[in-house]
């Protein structure tokens, strides 16, 4: 089977326009990607804090997956950047045309990651981090992306509750809503498979340190951070010549072929692997040459 033939708009037009199979992206990463983290946890128990310091002390590392939401912004939340605020109608069009990795229902408003949100921060050759409801957790698990899932406990009920108040961005119906949704999320912390690691924000940088810790160990991929085909102004867009077991032939279509390859590509099939889903990803390209 091949893997790598995407779905994207673009991908559909030259599709049609060529009548024939079509293999496209904006930029390969060469080598495997480290997988995705995701966070969930109850509201109010400090994953934003968490993933904030991260981001902080590693910018070049780390990326944050811009999830869509239909709830109002909070007065220091920017469009963009904490999340892409959508108006209902236009979110579900979008997922029921497959833009979107998950989604869910959460405290009222509809939550969800686009592939786009997730390929964006991959494709800076960061790895990305999601924060995402328990039921977004169960659909990534179930899609084909590889992640690593953790959960983040409060040290108690009554701790979250004060956090969750003291943050003060909720009206007092939003919070009793988010408590009573926070026992259901932390019964299902200890769902068989789900999550891979159980974090207990007592204290933050305590928290912080561990999480650190958990990352770097899970890391199965740590010396390999990926090397790039350069972007060029264009997608390269590549159709399939002829495939063997174990390669795929690619003839260039666009003549704006990204920088560091050249017009027949031979992939390697068993280099397509931790990859989020939307675009060819972790291609090992072992023979290029131009004709
Ligand atoms: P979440 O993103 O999980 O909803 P936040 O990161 O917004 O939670 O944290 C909720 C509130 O709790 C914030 O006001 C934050 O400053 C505070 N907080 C986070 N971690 C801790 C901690 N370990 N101890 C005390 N307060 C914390
Ligand atoms: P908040 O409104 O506090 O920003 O987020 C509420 C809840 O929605 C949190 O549990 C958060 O993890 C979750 N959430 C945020 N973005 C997404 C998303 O894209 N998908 C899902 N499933 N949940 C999300």
């Amino acid at each position: 089977a091949v893997v790598f033939l995407i779905d994207t708009p673009f991908v559909k037009q030259q599709r049609k326009i060529k009548g024939s199979e079509v293999v496209s992206w904006s930029k390969g990463v060469l080598g495997v990607a480290q997988k995705p983290v995701v966070i969930s946890g109850p509201s109010g128990v400090g994953k934003g804090t968490l993933i904030a310091k991260l981001m902080k002390e590693y910018p070049s590392k780390f990326g944050f997956s811009v999830s869509h939401t239909t709830r109002s912004p909070r007065v220091k939340e920017i469009d963009g950047v904490h999340y892409h605020f959508a108006g209902r109608s236009k979110m579900e069009q979008d997922i029921s045309e497959g833009e979107f990795l998950e989604f869910a229902h959460v405290h009222g408003n509809l939550y969800g990651t686009s592939i786009e949100a997730v390929e964006s921060v991959t494709d800076e050759g960061k790895r990305c981090i999601l924060d995402i409801d328990v039921q977004g957790a169960r659909s990534v698990r179930a899609s084909s992306l590889e992640a690593i899932f953790i959960f983040v406990c409060p040290p108690s009920f009554e701790e979250l509750e004060k956090r969750l108040r003291a943050r003060g961005t909720e009206t007092e119906e939003q919070i009793q809503k988010r408590l009573r949704n926070a026992r259901a999320e932390l019964d299902q912390s200890n769902s068989p498979g789900l999550f891979d690691h159980l974090l207990v924000n007592d204290n933050l940088e305590a928290c912080y340190e561990n999480l650190k810790k958990l990352l770097s160990l899970d890391d199965d991929h740590k010396d390999s951070d990926g090397c790039f085909i350069e972007d060029g102004k264009a997608t390269a867009c590549y159709s399939i010549m002829s495939k063997t077991e174990s390669e795929v032939f690619l003839q260039s279509e666009t003549g704006e072929v990204v920088k560091a390859a050249a017009n027949l590509l031979a992939v390697d099939l068993s280099s397509l692997t931790g990859g989020a889903p939307g675009r060819t990803r972790g291609l090992k390209i072992h023979s290029i040459n131009s004709i």
